[in-house]
């Protein structure tokens, strides 16, 4: 069996507990305004344009963005960390694009990753039936989940779909008990409004379990050489990050909540 991914990166330290190996899925259901892989969006292979100097001369080439690999290829990857992985109290991460999109790869991946004794966590934006869900539950030992607009029609606006599914997902994730820490993108007047902030924390204490936790992304424009580089369009250009200052606030509010709290995840 054969999945399509587009990036593993090693010693990862903001995607789950101690030090990971990520693996990024190719094909994502949503497409954020704000999206810090906008290559991973699309489900299919990419080509776009790369540039070299060599010795003074520049050549433009093609570059492939994903290629597909088998679940032994991406276990040879993943073991070449394993003592980092394990003495850190780390494992493995799925994340992407979305993970959920290539369900039987995902599962594959994480009943092996099981077997051989690595920490799994999933990184999820929760669009997805929730038999996957359900079915990747059973070897995911942390999910990872986005929550990025608590209103239908502004989530819609902003991702392309509304959030009717992802907050019933979480729900039922949470009532099975499953290990949750909630990611919050925070965009300046986008996700990161009073109004937003508010609803998020009253949907969250009528979860049937508390999260593990809550990550606060806060939004950079780290991402804009992307957009210009894979001649997409750029919405967010021109919006700052938020101040150290709004996010410490931030922090504490949740923390009075009773969430362990994190910037950056
Ligand atoms: S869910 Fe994540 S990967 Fe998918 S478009 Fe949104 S930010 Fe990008």
């Amino acid at each position: 069996m054969q999945g399509l991914i587009f990036d593993i990166k090693r010693f990862a330290v903001h995607d789950g507990p101690g030090i990971r190996t990520t693996v990024f899925f190719k094909g994502c259901p949503l497409h954020c305004a704000w999206c810090h892989n906008p290559e991973s969006i699309s489900p299919d292979i990419i080509h776009v344009p790369k540039t070299y100097t060599i010795d003074g001369h520049t050549f433009t080439d093609q570059e492939a963005v994903g290629h597909h690999a088998s679940v032994a290829e991406v276990m040879q990857e993943i073991d070449k960390e394993a003592v980092f992985m394990t003495t850190s109290g780390g494992g493995v991460t799925f994340s992407g694009g979305e993970p959920l999109l290539q369900p039987d790869f995902l599962l594959a991946m994480l009943e092996t990753c099981h077997k051989a004794g690595y920490h799994t966590a999933v990184d999820t934006c929760g669009q997805a039936s929730w038999s996957i869900l359900e079915a990747v539950a059973a070897h995911t030992d942390l999910f990872l989940y986005d929550l990025k607009h608590m209103d239908t029609v502004a989530h819609k606006h902003y991702t392309g779909t509304n959030n009717r599914l992802i907050l019933d997902n979480l729900r039922r994730l949470s009532a099975m008990g499953a290990h949750l820490r909630i990611r919050l993108p925070l965009i300046p007047d986008m996700t990161y409004t009073e109004s937003n902030l508010t609803e998020t924390l009253a949907f969250l204490a009528t979860l049937p379990n508390k999260p593990l936790g809550v990550d606060l992304l806060p939004y950079h424009n780290t991402a804009a050489h992307k957009y210009i580089r894979f001649n997409k369009e750029n919405a967010l250009k021109g919006v700052n990050s938020l101040q150290k200052s709004s996010l410490e606030t931030l922090k504490q509010r949740f923390e009075k909540a009773g969430y362990d709290v994190t910037i950056g995840g």
